[in-house]
């Protein structure tokens, strides 16, 4: 008796893995600092919380829209026009369960069996599973060694007849990379002559730092974009699982079928609370942004002065991509060393498809990176 090839092919996410097992490590007693999931440590604002209970007391409890509720989605659609300039109407959005889920769904909507999907590295850990759990190839693409940004002649080198889409992601995860307009502008001119799709995540969007500005791709090519966002990372919900999907009205409307069929409705608790996000008070995002870009500046300055340890300045998430080249140790070598000698949770670089980095996630409270950067000194000298 076997489990599908599929499900035997399929990696566990690295970054949800690492997690768990410093949960693991500090119900033990370890006082493990963990700078590996990319989480927001503030609490979920209480306006948030309110429509939440709110929502109970009123009886949300029960099956929405298998695609979200209406007042939602007309929330996220005057969002998307406001912020991003992108026009919508609410018919060509499905609110799903996490902007990962809302990625999958788009893949699974996008790919048929043996179609190519690009994926500039370093990449988030979990596309080229789920293009692969979609049916599709995922195509890795080499970026520039300096900038790590994906430039028109390597994307239009890439592509084949069997090219179906790419999955763009800016604020980028791991590196903080952030895509200008007319870095966009290049990739997009490829992109349509082409005629791919894009898949482009954007969950980072708010956080931005250095004056650097966040835009769309969906501005340059609205046909052939399929935008992903969602409250995660925004408003510091990761738990409450509201992600969205914005694009062609077929595209979403066979999202919504699969939707339909697999997990119905995203929580209709959450998705209260989500448009209490979208059209609430913003200042607490702003909030969470300046203590972010203080934490980015603190820990990019603290690991820059360790001995055989460097980072550029990422523009944007939450996240410092360390390069360890001169460390002479493979990534996944030197992030099991941290772990058990400094007790210091990263992400080997590998994980996102680059050997000689880590990722640090500054998601977390500056006394724990002052801490972690004492230890990750001390490592670093005893190696
Ligand atoms: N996106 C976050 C990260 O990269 C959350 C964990 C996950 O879903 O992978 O750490």
């Amino acid at each position: 008796m076997n489990i599908s090839k599929k499900a035997e092919n399929t990696a566990p996410s690295e970054t949800l893995a690492i997690s768990a097992k410093c949960k693991e490590l500090k119900n033990q007693g370890l006082d493990v600092v963990n700078l590996s999931v990319g989480e927001p440590d503030f609490d979920t604002p209480q306006h948030i919380k309110d429509a939440a209970i709110s929502a109970i007391n009123k009886g949300f409890t029960k099956y929405t829209d298998a695609s979200g509720i209406l007042e939602l989605k007309e929330a996220i659609a005057k969002k998307l026009l406001e912020d991003n300039g992108l026009k919508y109407e609410p018919q060509q959005i499905v609110v799903s369960s996490g902007a990962k889920h809302s990625i999958y769904n788009s893949l699974l909507a996008l790919c048929d069996p043996g179609d190519e999907v690009l994926i500039p590295t370093p990449y988030w850990v979990s596309y080229c599973e789920m293009v692969k759990l979609a049916g599709g190839i995922p195509v890795v693409l080499p970026t520039d060694e300096d900038t790590l940004k994906l430039t028109p002649q390597d994307l239009e080198k890439a592509v084949s007849s069997k090219t179906k889409g790419i999955i763009l992601n800016s604020p980028q995860n791991p590196a903080g990379i952030v895509y200008s307009e007319d870095e966009l502008l290049g990739l997009a001119v490829v992109i349509k002559e082409k005629g791919l799709w894009v898949i482009s995540d954007e969950v980072y969007e708010r956080f931005v730092y250095d004056g650097n500005k966040h835009i769309s791709i969906a501005t340059l090519i609205p046909d052939q974009t399929i935008v992903i966002n969602g409250t995660s990372k925004t408003y510091s919900m990761t738990g409450w699982r509201i992600g969205y999907t914005a694009g062609n009205i077929n595209v979403i409307k066979a999202i919504s079928r699969i939707q339909s069929q697999t997990t119905s409705n995203p929580c209709s608790i959450s998705q209260y609370a989500a448009i209490a996000a979208i059209t609430g008070q913003q200042e607490c995002v702003n909030e969470m942004r300046v203590e972010f870009d203080k934490r980015r500046r603190f820990m990019a300055d603290r690991l820059n002065n360790i001995h055989g340890l460097s980072c550029k300045m990422p523009e944007g998430a939450f996240y410092l991509f360390c390069n360890i080249k001169a460390l002479s140790l493979s990534s996944e070598e030197f992030s099991a060393r941290l772990l058990e000698k400094a007790q210091v949770a990263v992400v080997p670089g590998k994980a996102f498809g680059t050997e000689g980095f880590i990722r640090i996630s500054y998601a977390t409270s500056l006394p724990c990176l002052e801490k972690a950067g004492d230890r990750i000194q001390e490592a670093v000298k005893s190696l």
